[in-house]
């Protein structure tokens, strides 16, 4: 009985030859590993829950590393909202007992990766052998050869998505985001928890809502601001971005102020002319996002 670990190398979105050459340098390193079974995957949150990509995430047997260019907490909960489960680490103990009991399977432990964390693929490989070396988790599949590539064909052809990924770990699902949030990308289960029901109504560069959530819980791992993109820590940053519209004026409470500044902007199908003060062209930086690629 082998122990196979799998990991999946999240594509950048960009064209960067450094970002490709590290991708690329990744799997070169791991390729000859006799446990691992690497893929490599469009970028991961522009992924749809049909993709061929989610689905040999679901499928994957073992413990599971994700490496992609997104925080790392935004991973595991992009993960989540793809409905890619079985993972140890489940803050839900229901969810956990649900995926116990549909499958033979043990739980698999996962682990994301932030690709710009490290400096070199040597790092990376060093860091995926050690936690191959540690799992824990077993299965009669046959051992790992170098896969396929699931869905990569799709890389040239994806859209590029935006949409808020909740934090299910933080979220007390106060419906604070549902009812602020007016173009309907909100909705409940049949448990009344907190879902994003519509997550193409989003508007393009909007994180109005991830100002309003008490909790931080809603990310959107593709904007500039660190902790709006899923930082952990403090979530200072925030207040940072409002003393440089109020001119350090602005209490944490003005944050609702601008989220409802920016959520009226993406009301108005045309931006007006006049008025483009300072506000506005702040505004506009704020919400600036991918300014990495
Ligand atoms: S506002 Fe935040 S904490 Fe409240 S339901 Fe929405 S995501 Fe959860
Ligand atoms: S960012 Fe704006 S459009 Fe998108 S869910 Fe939040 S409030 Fe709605």
């Amino acid at each position: 009985m082998a122990s196979q670990f799998s990991v999946f190398v999240s594509r950048s979105r960009s064209t960067d030859p450094a970002k490709i050459a590290l991708e690329e340098s990744i799997v070169a390193a791991l390729d000859k590993e006799p446990h691992i079974r690497i893929h490599v995957i469009p970028p991961l949150y522009d992924l749809r829950p049909g993709s061929l990509a989610v689905q040999a995430m679901r499928d994957a047997a073992g413990d599971t590393a994700v490496l992609s260019w997104i925080y790392e907490r935004a991973t595991r909960w992009v993960l989540h909202s793809l409905d890619v489960r079985g993972f140890a680490d489940e803050v839900s103990e229901a969810e956990s007992q649900e995926t116990a009991a549909s499958s033979d399977r043990r739980r698999r432990t996962l682990t994301c990766l932030d690709l710009r964390s490290r400096p070199d693929a040597a790092s990376f490989a060093e860091a995926i052998r050690q936690l191959a070396q540690g799992a824990e988790w077993y299965e009669s599949a046959p051992n790992a050869e170098r896969a396929d590539t699931p869905g990569s064909g799709e890389a040239g052809t994806l859209e590029r998505r935006w949409y808020p990924v909740i934090d299910y770990a933080r979220c007390t699902n106060c419906m604070e985001c549902i009812d602020f949030c007016l173009f309907g990308v909100y909705g409940v289960d049949d448990a009344d928890r907190i879902l994003v029901e519509q997550p193409d109504q989003c508007r393009k560069g909007c994180p109005a809502c991830s100002r309003v959530c008490p909790e931080h819980a809603i990310m959107f791992p593709m904007h500039a601001t660190p902790a709006i993109a899923g930082a952990t820590g403090d979530v200072v940053p925030l207040k940072l971005d409002l003393s440089q519209i109020f001119g350090g004026a602005a209490e944490p409470g003005d944050a609702r102020t601008l989220a409802m500044s920016e959520r009226e902007r993406h009301l108005k199908p045309v931006r007006p002319e006049a008025g483009s003060d300072r506000l506005d062209q702040l505004l506009d930086e704020l919400d600036e996002f991918d300014a990495r690629e």
